[in-house]
């Protein structure tokens, strides 16, 4: 018996299920909660589903969160998904249901739950409830909006099929998502589609980007620059993967500064392994994206050289 079954009994045992996912969540956080909230409640409509987490600032357009009582959580079965460490689950009253499942395919550095499937090799969460689905298709039902939301996950974490992660499989995934009918010219325009603020930010992450001559890339976004150019530190989401576009550019860190004056530190690599990087920083994450926190401008340079000696050594490396 694998994990997925032990999973699929749970959640028919349980009558209240609620699902959380991650803090700021993103399309794939939001595309695994929400697509499994809508494929469970499409397959049992006896049962209480719900989707909490607070504001989804900016992807409104995909899917709203429910607000419930303390009491909701009594002799309630907690799902978290796309969720590698328990501080980061949005809304801390995760913890007080009577059961826990983690679904995730970040590295397992902290196996919270009572039951943990966890697969690394998984482009993104939405994948895994869609293998998920077609394991148990027999008992599950697949509704429109369920297809919309994990296609918008997979499109999300992926960067429209471009990253590494993207496997034969998450394509035969996602061409099965793709039969349900919901708008998907629509649904990637509204992902990808940017304000006039942030194209402008976008300028000038373009403009004050620095490189070394190993191609570790540094953009530093100060409070100042928010203000001036109106967004907020959720919008720049959008500018993160712009650096790798320069044919230079190896690795690189977006460090955004909070309000409180720390910096929240996100990192994105073509090749340079920068997890072990971010774990050292109050972070983690996948090799090739993870995120972290800064306190100060000193340990902004210090994560920067790090960056840097990555990306030395995995020059060194092909070259050897
Ligand atoms: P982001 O830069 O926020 O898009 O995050 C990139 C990846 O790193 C995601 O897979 C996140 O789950 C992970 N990540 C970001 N921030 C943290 C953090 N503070 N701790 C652990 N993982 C993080």
């Amino acid at each position: 018996m694998s994990v997925r079954n032990d999973i699929f009994s749970m959640i028919k045992e349980y009558e209240i299920i609620i699902i959380h996912r991650h803090q700021r969540p993103d399309p794939d956080a939001l595309g695994s909660q929400v697509g499994l909230a809508e494929i469970l409640r499409a397959s049992f409509p006896e049962k209480n589903i719900y989707q909490v987490g607070g504001p989804v600032e900016g992807l409104e357009f995909l899917a709203l969160m429910e607000d419930i009582a303390d009491s909701v959580y009594q002799g309630a079965l907690v799902i978290v998904t796309d969720t590698a460490n328990s501080p980061r689950v949005s809304d801390a009253r995760y913890a007080t249901g009577a059961k826990l499942i983690k679904i995730d395919h970040h590295p397992n550095d902290e196996p919270y739950g009572d039951l943990v499937w966890v697969n690394t090799q998984a482009s993104s969460c939405s994948e895994m409830i869609m293998d998920f689905y077609l394991e148990f298709q027999d008992e599950l039902v697949m509704s429109d909006n369920a297809a919309r939301l994990l296609y918008a996950g997979i499109v999300g974490d992926t960067g429209r099929f471009l990253y590494p992660a993207t496997t034969s499989h998450t394509l035969e995934v996602a061409a099965k998502l793709r039969n349900y009918n919901f708008d998907a010219t629509g649904l990637n325009r509204e992902l990808e589609q940017i304000s006039m603020s942030v194209a402008k930010l976008a300028g000038s992450v373009y403009q004050n980007l620095e490189v070394d001559t190993d191609g570790a890339g540094k953009v530093i976004i100060s409070q100042d620059m928010l203000t001036e150019y109106g967004i907020t530190d959720a919008e720049t989401a959008a500018v993160v993967p712009l650096p790798g576009t320069i044919d230079e550019v190896l690795a690189w860190g977006l460090f955004v500064q909070q309000p409180e004056g720390y910096y929240r530190v996100r990192l994105r690599s073509k090749g340079p392994v920068i997890n072990e990087i971010a774990k050292r920083h109050h972070g983690g994450g996948h090799p090739l994206a993870s995120g972290a926190n800064a306190k100060d401008m000193t340990e902004v340079q210090a994560i920067y050289e790090e960056i840097q000696q990555a990306c030395q050594e995995f020059i060194k490396r092909k070259e050897s």
